[in-house]
């Protein structure tokens, strides 16, 4: 058989049950630490010589399926698997940068992300720029000497604006400077940043992949040498590893992420349609919305998450949540659950007004991760919610 489907590789692959006593369900190594065959082989597992495990920060059978499992799906060599969105992305910006180094971000990045590169600015004399990546042009002039990563969300959270990722990483390549690519908002179902020439790409797999809201995890893909490096020093030795509880349930949850992400997907573009006509809404921000080059160009669905504005100001837009009935009022996203926030006042209220304003996070801006539910039920629960101002 060749090389399986999406979505027959995102329930089969990295697995055997044959080599599990039949095991249908991938077992539960709830282990920490593995006895050797004999003194002999542990000295063999130490040196490299045989593929044995050890101990489960180093290596984990179940935590295993899901690294192969994510690398296929995302179209990469390799995968290795942390305790969160945020072990993922701080061990792969450690690995790639020293003291001195230079980082070009995308002009819209995750809360934590941002706090993570400003302490590597102080800690180790860094620079960091960001850039709308809208031409080559733009981009050549913003790299240095000693750029050592790009690093890009697509869509930006929350104006879900577009980055070429194509046009990226083409640039990227004249300078030998890896990109690095969050695709959390798309999942490897919607977008897959190494088919279009990027490097490495991380994942807060607590959202869509796991998609049941009851995990915390991060993923990161890329190159076999590139991992094998990151699972050798940042990953082993700050040691942000994911338990293998958590490994088993996101194995779960990812069987059912193609149905999961086609349903987040028709809810949204619905909903979309509904706020565009509404009195009271001013702006949506959909990607669907952009229909342009880039869109057709990497994306094959939109995704679940709407950005809209409100015609009204930052206690109208509380009112509205405070009314909604089953719609919660909570940050993360692409759970069952719709999920609604107030990113200017809760994601976002660390980035400075100024700062916030120019990113297009107003007062009135409001984020909404389109649930599961019949998409009629969470369209009245926002549509009783905007009489309320
Ligand atoms: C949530 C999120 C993260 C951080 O992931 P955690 O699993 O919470 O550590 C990083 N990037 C994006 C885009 C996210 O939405």
């Amino acid at each position: 058989m060749g090389k399986k489907r999406f979505e027959t590789a995102v329930i089969h692959e990295g697995y055997d049950a044959k080599q599990m006593l039949g095991s249908l369900s991938t077992p539960l190594f709830q282990t920490s630490t593995y006895e050797f065959q004999s003194a002999e082989h542990g000295e063999k597992c130490f040196r490299g010589e045989d593929t044995g495990y050890i101990y489960t920060r180093i290596g984990n059978p179940t935590v295993h399926v899901l690294e192969k499992r994510i690398a296929e799906l995302e179209g990469a060599e390799s995968g290795l698997a942390f305790s969160s969105g945020m072990g993922a992305i701080s061990a792969v910006l450690i690995a790639l940068t020293k003291a001195n180094d230079h980082v070009l971000c995308s002009s819209g990045l995750y809360g934590c992300t941002f706090g993570l590169l400003m302490m590597m600015k102080e800690k180790y004399n860094m620079t960091v720029d960001f850039s709308d990546f809208t031409s080559k042009e733009e981009i050549r002039k913003q790299i240095k000497p000693e750029t050592a990563v790009i690093y890009v969300e697509t869509p930006i959270n929350p104006t879900m604006k577009l980055i070429d990722l194509q046009l990226v990483a083409e640039v990227a390549k004249e300078f030998n400077i890896p990109v690095v690519v969050d695709n959390t908002f798309s999942s490897p179902y919607l977008q897959r940043p190494i088919e279009l020439g990027c490097d490495v790409v991380v994942h807060s797999a607590t959202k869509y992949l796991n998609g049941h809201g009851d995990v915390i995890a991060g993923l990161a893909v890329g190159k076999k040498d590139f991992l094998d490096e990151v699972a050798a020093t940042t990953q082993k030795d700050i040691g942000a590893v994911l338990a293998p509880f958590d490994a088993w349930l996101l194995l779960r949850g990812m069987k059912t992420l193609p149905l999961r992400m086609d349903r987040h997907c028709d809810n949204a573009e619905k909903i979309v349609v509904k706020l565009v006509d509404h009195e009271k809404i001013a702006a949506v921000y959909y990607p669907k919305k952009d229909e342009g080059n880039v869109y057709s160009k990497q994306m094959s669905r939109g995704g679940g998450v709407i950005a809209f504005e409100i015609k009204g100001s930052k206690e109208d837009a509380q009112k509205m949540l405070n009314k909604l009935t089953f719609a919660k009022v909570a940050v993360s996203l692409g759970d069952a659950e719709t999920l609604i926030e107030h990113p200017a006042t809760m994601t976002h209220a660390v980035i400075p007004e100024e700062e916030r304003i120019k990113m297009g996070i107003k007062d009135n801006l409001i984020r909404l991760s389109v649930g599961l539910e019949a998409w009629e039920d969470i369209w009245e629960d926002l549509e009783q919610a905007l009489h309320t101002f």
